[in-house]
Formats: C-alpha cells, structure tokens, sequence
C-alpha cells in the first residue's frame, strides 16, 4: 500500500529520546503533512471497518490516541470515550492499575459512556511493550464493554507487545 509506505518514511526517529538507548517514534510529523495524516486515518477507518464494520464505541488512549480517535469517531458515527490517567475526568469512574517500568499508574475512564456489550475499538499512537493497550482492555472489559479492535499506527515488534493482548490487533506500521 503506497499509503502506509508514505506514513512509514514521515514518523520521525529519534536515538536516545527521551532517555539514552530509547529510539523515540514521532507520530507528529505524521500531522505536520496534512495529505499524509488523511492518509493514516483512512487506513485506520479500512481497518476498523475490515475487522469491526458494527463498532459502537472508539476509546482513545491519553494522550495521543485522543488525535486519531476523535476523528475516526466522527468518520464512523459512533461516540468517542476517553481513557485518561487518574484525577482527570470527572463523575463517577472505573479504574484500572498498570504496571510501567518503573512503578504503577491508573487509568480511568466514566462508567456510564459504555453500556453492557457494546463493540469497542480501541486507538492509540503506538504499542510498545502493551502494558498501555493491556490496561485499557481490562478497563473496558470491565465496565461491560466488548474490545473488537486493538488498533495502534505504529507496532514496536521487538518489544513483543501484542503477545500480552488477549484480543485481535492491528498495526499499520512496525518497526
Ligand atoms: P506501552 O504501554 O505499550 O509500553 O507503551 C505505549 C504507550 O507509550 C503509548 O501510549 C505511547 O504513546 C507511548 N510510547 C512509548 N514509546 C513511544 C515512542 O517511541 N513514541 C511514541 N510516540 N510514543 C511512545
């Protein structure tokens, strides 16, 4: 696909970001060139629509999932829910802990925006080890939802992420 080839060569690389034997993947750049960003999200509509045509709910993951998830709610008609770290959304919530490299954290999201059996994808920037993605699924799973889609753009292969996910996923690019 012409199209993922383009969005592959405009994610930026950097060595040693943000601490030294990291190479950071920057989506933004991506975002910077209007033709390509359209490219992106109509890959990643293909691929909700290819995988989960019925999808009810798409859930973005804090903070750069919030950039692909929001359009991709809009493309499809269906609601957008936030999943945020703890003490930023407000009313009555669930909470998940997770695991990072160094200690915990919480994400949450409002109990009420998914109702029982819902179809869900869920959308973030990029799947590393998959403790992020993981999480979010416990969440939604434990709200009532049903995740369909994990969908990330970039896929960190190495790192083996997708073996911690329970749940089909896609990647539009790997690195
Ligand atoms: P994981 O939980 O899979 O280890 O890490 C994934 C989360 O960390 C994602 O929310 C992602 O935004 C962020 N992240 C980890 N490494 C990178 C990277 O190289 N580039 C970007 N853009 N985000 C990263």
């Amino acid at each position: 696909d012409e199209r993922v080839k383009r969005i592959s060569e405009k994610i930026g690389t950097y060595p040693d970001f943000p601490k030294p034997g990291i190479v950071f993947r920057d989506i933004f750049s991506v975002l910077a060139d209007p033709s390509v960003f359209q490219d992106l999200l109509a890959v990643l509509e293909e691929q909700i629509r290819a995988v989960c045509p019925d999808v009810e709910i798409i859930v973005g993951l804090e903070s750069r999932g919030f950039l692909f998830g929001t359009p991709l709610a809009l493309a499809l008609g269906v609601p957008f829910v936030p999943v945020r770290k703890k003490g930023k959304l407000p009313g009555e919530l669930k909470q998940v802990l997770y695991t990072l490299e160094y200690g915990t954290d919480v994400f949450e999201a409002q109990a009420k925006c998914i109702k029982l059996g819902q179809k869900v994808v869920i959308v973030d920037d990029l799947l590393a080890t998959g403790g992020s993605m993981k999480a979010a699924c416990d969440l939604v799973t434990s709200i009532g939802g049903t995740v369909s889609l994990c969908l990330v753009c970039i896929e960190l292969e190495d790192l083996k992420g997708r073996e911690t996910l329970d749940k089909p996923f896609k990647a539009i690019v790997k690195f």
